[in-house]
């Protein structure tokens, strides 16, 4: 008996080598925005495969692939540009057939590893084309990118950016909580009370689980014409110990301290989720906020900002930094608004991160941030 049972082990493990040379569809994710669908399928190196587009569908072509039973059932997603998902297969290779609702702009490539995904991956983007864009921007009552309509009697955009998102989860906690879920409902709550103020208006720069590219974030600002940009983040350290909230402000020339410039390594993941922003940070764009005018006094502002809300989170307990410290964030690069990003607290301390999955407690977060930025004003 024991004998057959590594018998049907060796052929196994046989059977599995022959395999070797197929490529493994290990999984398959999917993150909604308001422009586009993003498709990962972690692979192994070497992935062959081809798009077709006709009309509203299109068929991701992968030669020689192997499809996991656990993958399978995660392919069947649907959202508001994909209405069906078919599988078809012959002798070596899969071909996924998706019904779509329009017709999208369709943009293929492989990402490498990264500390964060151990696979390598293929991303597939389904962009709404212009006119798309426009109408389900008119559709929504919350326009991202349009100037809001109801800002008239708002003398005040105070842009709000939930970190990460999508395919970057941000930070993970000692109980794997996950930086950007924590992020976006801090930022949410953050939003609520600022839209409940005379004379203030909040614009998020996602709404979902999805990922905004860090240029992006900024082009959000300027369309908006907001006139202060929060960032909000819950970062992780080696040590379960660290932990309080401290809050950075822009420096062109980079960390002041160690610290500082670890973390500016994690937050400018410049190329690791998303090709995309890759051509982004080229342009020229960037390089002229960085001679921006009135680039002097907005870093005195900033300053000033981040002490009024650390003067807040102080009294939800002690502080990582008790100054506002600079760091090369991309993300802060907004020209001429006062910025600073808040790292609100460690996720990698557990009882740091018990409290950032509090309702209460977000809440309490929200409300020092929303007191910071109403005594920055007065
Ligand atoms: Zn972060």
């Amino acid at each position: 008996m024991h004998r057959l049972i590594s018998l049907l082990i060796g052929l196994f493990f046989l059977s599995s080598a022959f395999a070797d040379n197929r490529t493994t569809l290990h999984d398959f994710r999917f993150w909604s925005s308001p422009e586009r669908t993003r498709i990962v399928i972690d692979v192994d190196q070497g992935v062959r495969f081809s798009i077709n587009q006709q009309q509203n569908q299109f068929t991701l072509s992968i030669r020689n692939a192997k499809l996991l039973k656990d993958t399978y059932k995660k392919l069947f997603f649907t959202d508001q540009r994909i209405k069906k998902t078919r599988v078809k297969r012959d002798k070596t290779t899969y071909r996924f057939k998706f019904s779509l609702h329009h017709q999208y702009q369709i943009k293929s490539y492989t990402l490498k590893p990264n500390d964060k995904y151990r696979h390598h991956r293929l991303v597939v983007d389904l962009h709404d084309q212009k006119d798309q864009g426009i109408k389900a921007i008119k559709k929504s009552k919350k326009p991202i990118l349009k100037k809001p309509t109801s800002t008239q009697h708002a003398s005040k955009i105070i842009l709000i950016d939930a970190g990460h998102g999508g395919e970057d989860p941000g930070a993970i906690g000692y109980k794997r909580s996950q930086e950007k879920r924590i992020t976006l409902s801090i930022a949410k709550k953050l939003a609520k009370k600022i839209n409940a103020t005379r004379g203030m208006k909040a614009v998020l720069t996602r709404r979902g689980d999805y990922y905004v590219s860090l240029t992006k974030r900024i082009r959000i600002a300027q369309a908006n014409k907001a006139s202060l940009f929060v960032s909000i983040h819950a970062d992780a350290v080696k040590s379960r110990r660290a932990k309080g909230a401290s809050v950075y402000t822009l420096s062109e020339r980079g960390g002041s301290t160690n610290f500082a410039r670890r973390l500016e390594k994690s937050q400018n993941t410049v190329d690791q989720f998303g090709i995309q922003q890759k051509s982004d940070s080229k342009d020229e764009y960037l390089n002229k906020i960085l001679w921006d005018l009135s680039r002097k006094d907005r870093e005195t502002q900033s300053q000033k900002l981040g002490a009024k809300i650390l003067q807040q989170m102080k009294k939800l307990g002690p502080l990582h930094k008790k100054v506002p410290q600079k760091a090369g964030f991309v993300v802060l690069k907004t020209p001429a608004i006062p910025s600073v990003l808040v790292e609100t607290a460690f996720i990698s301390n557990p009882e740091e991160e018990k409290r950032l999955n509090s309702n209460k407690e977000q809440d309490k977060i929200a409300n020092a941030i929303y007191q910071g930025i109403i005594n920055y004003y007065k």
